[in-house]
């Protein structure tokens, strides 16, 4: 176990195996108490991992200073994992820089660095992966192979144990993974919140995204119009277009003005992660696209226009009171 001294009033614990993990966790760990998120003021004993594959931006910084506004003490896991790459060349080129990392995790309010080592994960003798059924078949699932997200469900099963937080925060950018990781805490009965956080956006629309350092100049450029399609089915959406298939066409116009050809473009159930005909609820309309070498994905979610009938409410308005 070593620490990092930071310029800022904060010490990081780094821990590279999972008897280092536990021994830092210890004295935060609480027995028999309620776990419930609790406000800054008010944070409990309470245990928030967040689990990354570094290259931090602030679309993971948000994820941070969230569970350091509701716990006590926020694990950040720092681990490119093998398991959930299905192309080599995209896990040999993954950007890695852990002392950037810790000094940014630090100051987003991260007390613990977790940075296993792939044998720490997968020591030798590994036989055990965990699988979700149905929901990984689309999408992602479809196109990345089954391995994907069978690496993905193994190594946070495994991420949670180890840590066995009281809340993890994922984003919304990756929403599937976020649909597929609830089902797995669900489904094994995982005593764990799972919080989504909002996407963070550059201020011209790019989702961030560790991937987007790959980009040169001119695919920067074209990547903005991931958003701009989003965007563009959104105000049809808006306007009165509940035809998902009017909309994906109007998502992949827009990508072909700027010379993106998509993996997909789908609107689907936020849930089942199934093809929806009709914007007759909330859907998430996704992308997937290649700009040169490197894979993009983003998407949003599309609410049914408001009906002037006093009898149906903006959905936005309904899902907020549900939610409140
Ligand atoms: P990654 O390091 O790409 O595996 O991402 C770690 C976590 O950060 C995942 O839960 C992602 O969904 C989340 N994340 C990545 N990019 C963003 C973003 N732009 N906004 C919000 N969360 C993000």
């Amino acid at each position: 176990m070593n620490f990092v001294d930071l310029h800022i009033d904060q010490r990081l614990t780094v821990v590279r195996t999972v008897s280092e993990l536990r021994a830092a966790l210890e004295p935060f760990r609480r027995i028999g108490a309620p776990r419930s998120l609790a406000p800054i003021d008010d944070v409990g004993q309470a245990i928030g991992l967040v689990p990354t594959m570094g290259a931090l931006h602030d679309g993971h910084l948000s994820l941070i200073r969230r569970a350091r506004s509701q716990c006590a003490v926020v694990v950040v896991s720092l681990f490119v994992n093998p398991a959930q790459f299905d192309e080599q060349t995209d896990l040999d080129r993954y950007p890695r820089q852990e002392d950037r990392d810790a000094e940014l995790a630090a100051e987003a309010g991260a007390s613990i660095l977790f940075v296993p080592s792939p044998e720490e994960v997968y020591p030798a003798g590994f036989a055990t992966s965990v699988e979700v059924l149905g929901l990984t078949d689309h999408l992602e699932g479809k196109v990345r192979g089954a391995a994907h997200f069978k690496g993905v469900t193994t190594v946070v099963t495994k991420l949670l144990n180890m840590v066995r937080p009281d809340v993890a925060y994922f984003g919304q950018k990756d929403a599937q993974q976020v649909a597929v990781i609830k089902r797995l805490v669900k489904d094994l009965n995982m005593p764990v919140t799972i919080e989504l956080c909002p996407t963070q956006r550059e201020p011209d629309g790019v989702a961030m995204s560790s991937r987007n350092t790959h980009l040169l100049p001119e695919e920067r450029a074209r990547a903005k119009a991931l958003y701009g399609a989003l965007r563009t089915a959104e105000t049809l959406a808006s306007g009165g277009e509940h035809s998902a298939e009017a909309l994906v066409r109007a998502a992949y116009d827009t990508l072909a003005q700027a010379g993106v050809e998509p993996e997909y473009v789908a609107l689907v159930d936020p849930e089942s992660f199934q093809s929806v005909a009709l914007l007759d609820r909330p859907a998430l309309l996704a992308i997937a696209a290649r700009v040169g070498r490197t894979r993009l994905i983003d998407n949003l979610t599309l609410y049914p226009a408001v009906s002037s009938s006093p009898q149906s409410p903006d959905p936005r308005e309904a899902q907020a009171i549900c939610s409140a």
